[in-house]
C-alpha cells in the first residue's frame, strides 16, 4: 500500500543504516522522507568504502536505487540538517513528523589534542578517504605528501590508507603506529591483501623481537600474532612499484614535531608503552621513554566523532544514549536522553555511525537501521493519531527555507552524466568534484 506522498518519519542521513531503516519503515506502510547532506546517496558506501572495490560498491548502488524505488520513500539530497543550516530537527516535527531517525554517521575527526597537530602535513584519515572518494568539498583539497608518513592507528582504516599512499601516491615509505601490540591490530585480513606485499619483513622481524618479550610478559604468544598478521601474504596483490610498509608497535604519539619555521612536520616523538592487563583487557601503559621517528607527514586513523550540529544532547564523542529505552531491540538502546532531566527525548531515535561511532561495516550498519526503524515502529504504533506532511509541500517548505533540493527524479540524470565522462576519459568510474558542477546539470545552480 503507497502513502500517495503522504510523510510521517523522516530520517536525516542516507548512508547504509538510514537507506536500510527507510525501506524497512516503507516496508510497514510509513511514508518516509529520507534527508541527505550529500546530494548523492550512500554515506561511507559511496565516499569510504576503497574506490576500487567497484564490484561491492556497485552492488551496494543497486541496492541503494531499488530500495529508493519505494513510493513511500521521498529522497531529498543536498540537505544538511543542523541548527546552522536551512533545516533544524525540530522544524521536522513543527511540519507534522511524528518520528526522526537520525543516521548521520560519525562526521567528526577525533583529535588526541598533540601540540603540533596544526602544522601542515598532518592530516585526518577521515579527510583523505572523501578527499580521494571524490566528496566535496573534500575532493577539492590538494594534499601533498612526502616520503616518509607515519599512520597512527592499527585498523581497517590505517589499511585503506596505506593502500591509498602505495597506489596513488609516490611516499616511499609508511610506518604504522599502533599503541598496543601486534596482537591488539583491528585490521581484518581482507584489508591487508592489497598491502601485505609491501611490507619490510626485515623490519617487522626487528619490531617483533623487540615487542616480543613485553608480550610474553602478559602471556600472549608472538607467534599467533605473526601469523594473524601475514594472514593476506598467500593470497597478497603483487607489489606496482617500490614501497615498504613497517609497523611501531607500543608507541603512541605525544607531539607532532615542526621545522624550523614551525610549519611543516618532520618527525614524530612516540612515547614507548608496555602492555598490561586490566579487567581481563590489554592495555598500554607509558613507560616515560620517547623517540623521535622521521617523517613527513601524520596521518591520524584513530577513528571518528559524531558532530553536535544537530542541538541534542551529547555525552563524549556521541549522542547520550538512553540508558533506559522505551523501546529496546535485541537489549539495544536506539533512543536518546537529555541528561538535565534524565528522560528520553521522545520521537527522536538513532543507528548506525551515528550510534556507534567507526563500527562495523556495511552490514553491521543495515543491520542497525532495521532494529531502529522497528524501534520506531513500536513507537508510532503507541499513538493514537500519526500526523504528516504531502511530500509536494514538504518541497515546497524546504525551498521557502532556501534549501535546494535533490529529488529522486534526479540521481538517474547524474549517473548518467558521470558515465558519459567516465567514457570520453575512459576510466572505470567519474565522479564530479563539486556540488556545484552536479547542482549545475541538475538545472539547479
Ligand atoms: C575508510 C573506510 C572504508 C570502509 N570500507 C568498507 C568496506 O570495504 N566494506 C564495508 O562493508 N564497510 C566499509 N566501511 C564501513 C561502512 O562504510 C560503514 O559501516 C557504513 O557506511 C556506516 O553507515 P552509516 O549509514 O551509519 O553512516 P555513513 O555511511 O557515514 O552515512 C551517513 C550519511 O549521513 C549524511 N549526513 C551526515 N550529516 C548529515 C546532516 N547533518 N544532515 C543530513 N545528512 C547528513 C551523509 O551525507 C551520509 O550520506 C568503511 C568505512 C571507512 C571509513
Amino acid at each position: 500500500m503507497g502513502n500517495h506522498g503522504y510523510l510521517q518519519v523522516a530520517v536525516i542521513g542516507a548512508g547504509p543504516a538510514g537507506l536500510f531503516a527507510a525501506e524497512a519503515l516503507a516496508g510497514k506502510g510509513f511514508g518516509v522522507a529520507l534527508f541527505n547532506r550529500d546530494i548523492k546517496p550512500g554515506g561511507l558506501a559511496e565516499y569510504g568504502i576503497f574506490p576500487d572495490k567497484l564490484k561491492l560498491k556497485n552492488g551496494l548502488r543497486n541496492q541503494f536505487r531499488t530500495i529508493l524505488q519505494s513510493e513511500n520513500i521521498v529522497y531529498l539530497g543536498n540537505i544538511h540538517v543542523s541548527v546552522d543550516t536551512c533545516l533544524a530537527v525540530q522544524t521536522l516535527f513543527d511540519w507534522g513528523f511524528n518520528a526522526v531517525l537520525i543516521t548521520c554517521g560519525a562526521q567528526g575527526t577525533k583529535s588526541l589534542h598533540l601540540p603540533g597537530e596544526k602544522l601542515e602535513g598532518v592530516i585526518h584519515a577521515k579527510d583523505l578517504v572523501y578527499y580521494y572518494n571524490q566528496l566535496p568539498p573534500f575532493a577539492s583539497r590538494n594534499y601533498k605528501f612526502g616520503r616518509r608518513v607515519a599512520i597512527v592507528g592499527g585498523g581497517n582504516v590505517m589499511a585503506d590508507v596505506s593502500h591509498f599512499l602505495v597506489k596513488y601516491t609516490e611516499v616511499e615509505e609508511i610506518v604504522a603506529v599502533i599503541r598496543r601490540g601486534p596482537a591488539e591490530v583491528k585490521f581484518d585480513k581482507k584489508e591487508m591483501i592489497p598491502i601485505i606485499a609491501y611490507l619490510d619483513q626485515t623490519k617487522f622481524d626487528n619490531e617483533m623481537a623487540r615487542v616480543s618479550e613485553e608480550m610474553r610478559k602478559i602471556g600472549q604468544e608472538p607467534l599467533g600474532a605473526i601469523e594473524s598478521i601475514l594472514a593476506a601474504a598467500h593470497v597478497a596483490s603483487p607489489k606496482e612499484r617500490e614501497a615498504h610498509l613497517s609497523f611501531r608497535f607500543l608507541s603512541s604519539p605525544k607531539q607532532i614535531l615542526p621545522n624550523e619555521t614551525q610549519q611543516k612536520v618532520i618527525g614524530i616523538e612516540l612515547e614507548e608503552n608496555q602492555l598490561v592487563l586490566s579487567d581481563g583487557e590489554v592495555k598500554a601503559k607509558a613507560t616515560g621513554k620517547s623517540v623521535n621517528l622521521q617523517c613527513d607527514n601524520v596521518i591520524f586513523a584513530i577513528g571518528d566523532r559524531v558532530l553536535d550540529e544537530l542541538g541534542l544532547p551529547m555525552y563524549k564523542n556521541e549522542f547520550s544514549k538512553a540508558r533506559s529505552p522505551l523501546f529496546p531491540i535485541n537489549g539495544q538502546t536506539f533512543e536518546i536522553e537529555d541528561p538535565d532531566s534524565g528522560q528520553n527525548i521522545q520521537g527522536i531515535f538513532i543507528a548506525g555511525w551515528l550510534r556507534n561511532p567507526s563500527t562495523g561495516l556495511v552490514g553491521t550498519a543495515r543491520k542497525d537501521g532495521v532494529y531502529a526503524a522497528e524501534a520506531v515502529g513500536q513507537y508510532l504504533a503507541q499513538k493514537e493519531e500519526l500526523s504528516g506532511i504531502d511530500s509536494d509541500l514538504l518541497i515546497q517548505k524546504l525551498r521557502d527555507q532556501g534549501c535546494v533540493v535533490v529529488t529522486k527524479d534526479l540521481l538517474p540524470v547524474l549517473q548518467m552524466e558521470e558515465q558519459i565522462q567516465a567514457d570520453k576519459a575512459g576510466l572505470e568510474e567519474f565522479k564530479f568534484s563539486t556540488n556545484e558542477e552536479m547542482l549545475k546539470i541538475l538545472g539547479l545552480a
